[in-house]
């Protein structure tokens, strides 16, 4: 049996391909279900010149198998001092790290035996076999394959409290060692198939703390490719580095690697449906490669991803195909094949996106420390005493400064080397902050069902009402040089897009601004009177390289926040100031560049809110952002400030059984939590900007949210006395619609919102204990079987009420057997609009109506749901 070197000698003495016929045969005819046959050398020639397409599956394999020769031959010369025979590798394997310090590692670089070589199809267990000794074949237990054992044991899945990375760094080094001491993508592809196989986030995140645990003591040099690996990605969305491969070039590789034809890989395909998996089974079929695999590493995949994203121009296909087809032939194993193939297809499926990673990074960093680094870590020992809460603090802690650096740059490149450097500290929030020309996420509206469930949640607030423009969020950094980038609501550069705004600029730009970060709604308009157009006139533009003579739809930049100026960062400012600044500092240019048109307000002015709401409407803007301006209450709202969500919290029952998420699960508490948690969660709003967040500081409300904006026309039935400063006045109310058919009144509902004081004190004048419109007890037609009020009023009067949406409840029982047996209906966030004077109480609005609004409320099933989808947008 001659040495790889001299076989490889051997081939490229001549241009025939490699002496591999017998095992080509065999390759082919298994596929062909043939016996295998033997192949004349001339029938083995390639023309080298010849077109792809003319080429049987086995002429194209043999054609490839020639160009990688020639390849490997370049490299040859160097290697065949240092590469040991295959005999050489059979003595040694026993002895793997000394043999380790002759094996280069760059990509290409293999210099490997070029005998084809049997692989068994449980690739986990069995060792690799070349061939059969006797038959001008080797057996050999791959190195690999050994570490495929080590890797199999490590218990990544287990809580990283109690995980120990040094128990098996020493070994694992040891085999990494042989193959150029980089970690090896087999490590990566196990931690894949554990998180693959388990739904709990708990434990998708354990495995991948303790993955990365094992890098950054292991081999730090990797964290970074494996983090890009694990998050699907290779640059950050700013950086245009685009794979850009095909559908057809991963199938030409299946089709190259593992020797399916077009019959058996679209039968493999429509039995798994994922071309992952089709690699897998096909990975599990397959008997022999064509050369023998290089061991994958993290760094080298990640390499090969960036090679096939920057090759272009001529010829590109071809060089991406080649490496696509190195990778899955050097993929060893069924597992490996699946999740290289599922790489490339940018398709990962295992769940561990931005969130995911950022929380498993800043876990891994108050856990481990590369060599060399001094920076402090906490000692699982003591962390796993610790109460649950205490360590739910710990983590948080560090995972907010992890995210806060992400969301501020949100690019591992510059994340991944400071945290090796210092951990998770303070200071990394300032070594990995807010930096010019580099994206930050945007700051995110909560969803608001309507204006009245909004005015609730922002009492006692000032509150800015702004136009919801109908076009493309842009981010746009200019710096002292006048550079500007503009960047888009998912972080893609868009400067080339928009040459006119780059034009702007400098007209914008007032005297005293050297460099900036502004954010506005780039909408199309009519450049001479300023009218807006559609979002579709919008999406018609061109994308790419506009050239400024060339523009054919106008824009417009509607400017709503200023976040960095003249070299400071101005997130941490309430969003009055920051208003301030953009407004005094900026000059518009009609119909060019302007600000969002907002008014003030407080929610005591729900008339003037819903007149600016109908105005953004009429002229073609989805609804309203609000925004809050101050980080404080407004101390001279405070007598509004009732205990939002009270109103609906003692009796609120749980959402009705039909409402679901997009993605067709119930919504779990988490999504929706309880009116309690609600309560202990309540934190002050803020006013700054929060990148990355979606708050109630910011709130949308859209016009499709309800399409009529339904109010109920009820009856007050009874009052409780109210508590601390409410204490002279009824407070909550109790209110209720009408049965026409048994002429009872139903409750549905307590409100406290909405009253004024004034309000409060006339009504509890009219509703005096013991005056003429109050009675002793409950009457028999008023059904509410409550706790008791402390007042039972003559109802004569009826008020209009706005709520946020009507829930199926166990205590009211208005509209009982018309959406449910047993239970009734009521309200969510009810508030007080306004006395219907012009109405008796036989004009309140029926039971009836009340189960037509539910009724069309659940088939919008609208809102909440998608704000649960793009809890997923991080990704997961
Ligand atoms: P989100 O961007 O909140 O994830 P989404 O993509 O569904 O949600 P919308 O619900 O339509 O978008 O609302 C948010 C978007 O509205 C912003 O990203 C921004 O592009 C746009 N917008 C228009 N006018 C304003 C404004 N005055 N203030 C903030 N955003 C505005």
């Amino acid at each position: 049996m001659g040495t790889p070197a001299k076989k490889r000698k051997l081939n490229s003495d001549s241009k025939a391909s490699p002496a591999t016929s017998r095992s080509l045969d065999y390759f082919f005819g298994k596929q062909k279900q043939d016996p295998p046959k033997a192949v004349s050398n001339a029938e083995q020639a390639i023309d080298h010149n010849c077109d792809i397409s003319d080429l049987t599956d086995e002429q194209l394999a043999r054609k490839l198998q020639a160009e990688w020769d020639q390849e490997d031959d370049a490299t040859k010369e160097m290697q065949e001092n240092t590469k040991a025979d295959a005999t050489e590798i059979h003595a040694e394997l026993a002895d793997l790290p000394e043999r380790s310090k002759h094996t280069p590692a760059s990509e290409g670089a293999d210099g490997e035996a070029q005998e084809p070589y049997e692989q068994p199809n449980d690739t986990k267990a069995t060792p690799f076999v070349f061939g059969a000794k006797g038959k001008n074949t080797l057996s050999l237990q791959s190195a690999g394959t050994a570490e495929d054992t080590i890797c199999s044991n490590i218990t990544f899945d287990e809580s990283p409290l109690t995980f120990d990375p040094s128990k098996y760094i020493k070994d694992l080094q040891g085999h990494w060692a042989a193959e150029g001491g980089d970690a090896s993508y087999a490590l990566l592809t196990r931690c894949f198939v554990l998180v693959n196989s388990t739904q709990s986030r708990i434990k998708i995140v354990d495995t991948l703390v303790n993955l990365l645990r094992v890098i950054i003591e292991g081999d730090p040099s990797s964290l970074l490719p494996t983090v890009w690996l694990s998050t699907n990605a290779i640059s950050p969305p700013y950086i245009s580095l685009e794979l850009g491969l095909g559908g057809s070039a991963i199938s030409k590789a299946l089709k190259n690697v593992c020797g399916l034809d077009n019959k058996s890989l679209k039968a493999l395909y429509d039995k798994v449906g994922d071309a992952g998996d089709v690699a897998f089974e096909a990975k599990k079929k397959q008997s022999f490669t064509l050369r023998k695999p290089k061991p994958l590493s993290i760094k080298g995949v990640y390499q090969s991803l960036v090679k096939i994203a920057n090759t272009q121009g001529t010829g590109s296909g071809e060089i991406k195909q080649r490496v696509v087809d190195r990778l899955l032939q050097d993929a060893r194993g069924a597992e490996e094949s699946r999740y290289i193939v599922r790489t490339l297809c940018q398709h990962l499926r295992i769940g561990a996106v931005k969130t995911t990673m950022l929380i498993a990074l800043s876990r891994a960093f108050l856990l481990s420390r590369p060599p060399g680094a001094d920076f402090s870590l906490r000692n699982p020992q003591e962390l796993a005493k610790l109460k649950k809460e205490n360590l739910v603090e710990v983590w948080s802690k560090a995972e907010e400064i992890v995210k806060a650096c992400f969301a501020k740059r949100p690019n591992y490149n510059d994340l991944i080397p400071i945290m090796l450097e210092i951990g998770v500290c303070d200071e990394l929030l300032i070594r990995c902050g807010l930096a010019l020309h580099i994206p930050l996420r945007p700051m995110l509206g909560s969803i608001t069902r309507d204006l009245s469930e909004m005015l609730t949640k922002l009492q006692g607030r000032d509150f800015s009402c702004e136009y919801k423009y109908d076009g493309q969020r842009a981010q746009v950094h200019c710096d002292d040089q006048g550079k500007v980038t503009i960047f888009s609501r998912h972080l893609e550069l868009m400067t080339d897009k928009y040459p006119d705004l780059v034009a702007l600029i400098p007209k914008i730009r007032g005297e005293g601004v050297s460099s900036f970060i502004m954010e506005g709604e780039v909408v199309a308009v009519d450049q001479n009177t300023g009218d807006l157009k559609t979002f579709q006139t919008l999406a018609n533009r061109a994308r790419k390289d506009v050239v400024i003579g060339s523009v054919k739809i106008d824009v417009c930049l509607f400017s709503f926040d200023l976040m960095y100026l003249n070299g400071e960062s101005l997130l941490d400012r309430p969003f009055r100031e920051r208003r301030e600044l953009l407004r005094g500092l900026f000059t518009e240019v009609p119909n060019q560049f302007t600000w969002v048109k907002s008014i003030d307000a407080t929610s005591q002015d729900s008339e003037t809110v819903l007149e600016f709401f109908k105005s953004a409407t009429d002229i073609k803007c989805e609804g309203i952002m609000v925004k809050i301006l101050d980080n404080l209450p407004n101390p001279n709202l405070q007598s509004e400030v009732i205990e939002e969500n009270d109103s609906a919290a003692p009796e609120a029952a749980p959402p009705p059984p039909t409402k679901t998420t997009t993605k067709g699960k119930k919504k779990s508490a988490k999504d929706d939590p309880s009116p309690a948690e609600k309560k202990t969660r309540r934190k002050p709003l803020l006013a700054t900007y929060e990148p990355d967040k979606r708050l109630d500081s910011w709130l949308k409300v859209k016009k499709d949210y309800s399409t009529t904006f339904d109010t109920l026309d009820l009856i007050p039935v009874a009052g409780w006395h109210g508590q601390g400063r409410k204490a002279a006045w009824w407070s909550p109310i109790l209110l209720a619609c009408r049965n026409p058919e048994s002429g009872s009144l139903e409750a549905v509902c307590k409100c406290i919102s909405g009253f004024t004081d004034s309000f409060y004190k006339a009504n509890k004048e009219f509703y005096s204990q013991d005056g003429p419109n109050t009675l002793g007890s409950k009457p028999r037609y008023v059904e509410y079987t409550g706790g008791h009020p402390d007042v039972w009023f003559e109802p004569q009067e009826v008020w209009e009420m706005a709520f946020a949406d009507i829930t199926i409840s166990p205590t009211y029982t208005a509209a009982i057997g018309l959406v449910s047996e047993d239970r009734g209906l009521s309200l969510r966030f009810p508030r007080f609009l306004k006395k219907r004077d012009d109405k008796g109480i036989e004009e309140a609005s029926t039971n009836d109506f009340l189960a037509g609004l539910w009724r069309k409320q659940e088939e919008k099933a609208p809102g909440p749901g998608k704000e649960v989808q793009d809890e997923g947008d991080e990704d997961e």
